[in-house]
């Protein structure tokens, strides 16, 4: 039996893998499967030499991976909102936390053991991707795992952790969405805002230009619209700001 924590591609991409397993994910994350496809993004990797310095951040954060003739396979069972599964002697709760990271995050809960999956609700020591949002669902999930209060954390990315790593991802969060609001009041631009933000005790996190899409999907939430309205597209804006370096 295999949970998927969510839909991105460095989670689901191996699903084909394990032909005869059981898959779970929540509803929403199946359905976002369905759009970011392996195939998609080997479609992208080819395009990427017309696209200039987009494309060459695309195929340097992209290097390790190869996604042509990856075999997808969709989730065999789905859920909203809660689910207990039994696996072996151990109880494991499934719950949906997102739309925050993605649209269909879920948490893992190994009970017994005291054990948490947090799917990338975490990132710890590296740099936090708000790709859906809204930002308040992450901050109330990152409460939902202290609340659950856990032995042992495994993140999405990065070390195994403890609340002060929990903490520390709703501290980045709200230091963003301060930052970002105060330029949107503004009237800066994302790709400005991005470039102006001073990142402080987060700059030295891998991946700091991530901010760049940080900010667009704040953006989209202050203007409660979920279009990007005109915004180029969060790989240009990463690979924009990745070029200069975070502003410290
Ligand atoms: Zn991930």
């Amino acid at each position: 039996m295999l949970v998927n924590t969510h839909a991105n591609g460095d989670h689901t991409f191996g699903n084909g893998l394990v032909a005869n397993a059981s898959i779970v994910a929540s509803a929403a994350s199946a359905a976002e499967m369905e759009e970011q496809t392996a195939a998609s993004l080997a479609a992208m990797m080819r395009r990427a030499p017309e696209w200039g310095e987009t494309g060459a951040y695309l195929r340097r954060i992209f290097s390790p991976f190869d996604f042509e003739g990856a075999r997808p396979k969709a989730p065999t069972r789905t859920f909203t909102s809660f689910l207990s599964i039994k696996v072996g002697d151990k109880t494991v709760d499934l719950h949906e936390v997102g739309p925050a990271h993605t649209a269909g995050d879920v948490i893992v809960h190994v009970v017994e053991d005291g054990v948490v999956f947090s799917g990338d609700i975490l990132f710890v020591d590296c740099t936090p991707i708000l790709w859906t949002g809204p930002v308040a669902n992450w901050l109330e999930a990152c409460d939902l795992i202290a609340a659950l209060n856990p032995r042992v954390i495994v993140p999405g990315h990065g070390p195994i952790t403890d609340l002060a790593g929990v903490r520390r991802v709703q501290d980045y969060l709200r230091h963003i969405d301060r930052e970002a609001r105060i330029r949107y009041d503004a009237g800066l631009s994302v790709m400005e805002a991005a470039l102006d933000i001073r990142l402080a005790s987060f700059a030295d996190w891998g991946d700091a230009e991530r901010v760049a899409v940080n900010v667009s999907t704040l953006y989209r939430e202050y203007r409660g619209r979920p279009d990007p309205a005109g915004e180029p597209s969060p790989f240009r804006t990463m690979a924009a700001l990745a070029a200069r370096g975070p502003r410290r």
